[in-house]
């Protein structure tokens, strides 16, 4: 075997290329210092994540007010972290005909434990009603470890301009699939007699009336991208900004034991 000498793979660069080859790393670092700051002034300035990020959950309503979960559970079953908590309960059960949800079955219970969630978005794959879905909220913090479980309250999506806060009977002639198939798009004459005799102070009624009588555009459900102001961390810090502390904040229930 003969000592062939040694032929580097790439070409040389010359002399010029030879002499500036150990600093040319520095070339990186030089560029860099002529380019604008891009340091992100948070939580002064609020930078909007990509649109796919997936970040707190929401449940999501139908556009006259009523819950879009079921209670069915499979997000829960669906969950690799077993983050969320979910307990069904019948509609038959609430008095005078009154509904959570369409159908059969409402969410009475829903937590979902944000020390074990690992955002994989799973449990919105699993969602028959697309109750569940994901918004960009990043802002998740909490005072303590109980503050770090979301309740229902938590997660329901805002009522739009003009729906009407449930409970109240569903649309009448309608069925859940009438519902799932998005054919309910505002609350009705019916439902809002309804609200007005049972709960005539629900502060709703008003614009849903208006939409009723065509005065109003009907409710568009917000789906995605909430943002900042509702979250329970803006919450306590709004609150420590004001007032120089930080709100305690309802103890869920885990009473099933589950951390
Ligand atoms: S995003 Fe993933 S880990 Fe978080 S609750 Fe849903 S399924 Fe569980
Ligand atoms: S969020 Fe969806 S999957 Fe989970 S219990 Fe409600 S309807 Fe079922």
């Amino acid at each position: 075997m003969t000592d062939k000498p040694y032929e580097p793979l790439r070409p040389s660069k010359g002399p010029l290329g030879d002499l500036f080859a150990p600093v040319a790393g520095f070339g990186v670092t030089f560029s860099s210092m002529f380019r604008p700051t891009v340091t992100e002034q948070y939580p002064r300035t609020k930078t909007a994540p990509q649109r796919r990020y997936h970040g707190r959950h929401q449940l999501n309503r139908y556009a006259d007010g009523l819950e879009k979960c079921i209670g069915c559970e499979l997000c829960a079953w669906a969950c690799p972290a077993d983050a969320i908590y979910v307990e069904g309960a019948d509609n038959a059960e609430l008095p005078d005909g009154e509904h959570m949800s369409p159908g059969e079955r409402y969410g009475r219970v829903y937590q979902i434990n944000y020390l074990r969630c690992i955002f994989c978005g799973l449990c919105i794959e699993a969602c028959p009603t697309r109750a569940l879905t994901m918004t960009n909220d990043y802002e998740l913090a909490g005072p303590d470890r109980a503050g770090m479980i979301y309740e229902k309250k938590d997660l329901l999506a805002p009522l739009a301009e003009g729906m009407l806060a449930a409970p109240h009977p569903m649309a009448e002639g309608t069925t859940d699939t009438e519902y799932y198939r998005g054919e309910v798009t505002a609350p009705t004459a019916e439902q809002v007699a309804w609200v007005r005799e049972h709960r005539p102070d629900d502060p709703t009624l008003g614009a849903a009336e208006k939409v009723v009588e065509g005065d109003a555009a009907p409710p568009t459900p917000r789906r995605h991208r909430l943002r900042g102001s509702a979250t329970k961390a803006a919450v306590a810090t709004r609150q420590a900004a004001e007032g120089g502390h930080v709100a305690t904040l309802p103890t869920p229930d885990v009473s099933d034991g589950r951390p």
